[in-house]
């Protein structure tokens, strides 16, 4: 081992250990497969991945039919949403560079290079193609491993990033290190202590790893903030637009997928080519700012 391979962090996942305060949880578990730290309360999933299992997890069958239907076909609903994110953004920031991590296809960093310079990351590779296709400065590999000047950035982003990560204490600890002095950090992910999520349980639709690992709550968020000498500015439960046809596929076909149930689904398929706004009051919206 050289000496710089010393300096790259071990990205895979340290379950049953928490993040947050260390504590072993193992056996300590609030659902099946979803441990729940006994002395923070932090909920994680039981699961040791590699990094090379992680990647595997996001190539294109991600993005085509495992977790999206179409992500390309999604772009107008996700769109909807980055815009009505990036004007609450734009309330704390304005202008300079941004850097966004997990990037995907660029759709974000396509709304956001007219009110900043943007950037970002991808582990997918052929996610990245697409945006570099498109013009967008994106660096395909892990965050954790990229060379990226520290205190460069005024806005660092992740839309439901933070729960697919094998290590977002790490994440977030070298988000705030690009920073500069006021810098903020912009995130959203799912709210485990949200009625909806406490009522649903495990059945919860949020709940499934292995792609997402990590739940955490308005206190757990705020602590790995803290930690990392952000301060949360902006806390709200944000609603979303989604596309029925992506809604339909959840219910029919993903995780249960049969031959007569995809056949109903590429019948019902054209009825449905819309988006709803929900808001369900279980995905948090969050910005940081660094002290
Ligand atoms: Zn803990």
């Amino acid at each position: 081992m050289t000496r710089h391979d010393n300096l790259i962090p071990d990205v895979s996942l340290p379950a049953p250990l928490c993040i947050l305060c260390g504590h072993d949880a193992a056996n300590h578990f609030l659902y099946p497969g979803i441990l729940q730290c006994p002395s923070c309360g932090f909920v994680f999933a039981d699961t040791q991945l590699s990094a090379a299992d992680l990647q595997k997890l996001y190539q294109r069958n991600y993005f085509f039919g495992n977790e999206y239907l179409n992500y390309l076909e999604d772009k107008p609903a996700l769109q909807k949403n980055f815009k009505a994110r990036i004007q609450t953004v734009l309330q704390h920031s304005f202008g300079g560079n941004l850097f966004e991590i997990g990037c995907a296809y660029g759709f974000f960093l396509e709304l956001a290079q007219r009110h900043w310079k943007v950037a970002g990351c991808d582990i997918s590779a052929p996610a990245c193609e697409g945006a570099r296709r498109k013009g967008y400065n994106v660096i395909c590999g892990e965050f954790l491993h990229l060379p990226l000047k520290e205190e460069q950035y005024d806005v660092v982003a992740l839309w439901d990033t933070i729960e697919h990560l094998a290590r977002p204490d790490l994440y977030i600890q070298k988000a705030s290190t690009l920073l500069r002095p006021g810098g903020i950090l912009c995130a959203t992910t799912g709210d485990i202590a949200s009625a909806v999520a406490r009522m649903r349980k495990h059945r919860w639709r949020l709940i499934h790893p292995p792609t997402h690992l990590y739940y955490f709550d308005r206190k757990s968020i705020e602590q790995l903030m803290h930690k990392n000498g952000l301060e949360i500015i902006h806390f709200e439960h944000c609603g979303y637009s989604r596309s029925v046809q992506q809604i339909l596929y959840s219910l029919l076909v993903l995780n249960r997928e049969t031959p007569l149930r995809k056949k109903l689904y590429e019948i019902l398929k054209p009825l449905f080519g819309f988006s709803v706004y929900i808001n369900l009051y279980d995905i948090m919206f969050v910005i940081a700012r660094k002290k």
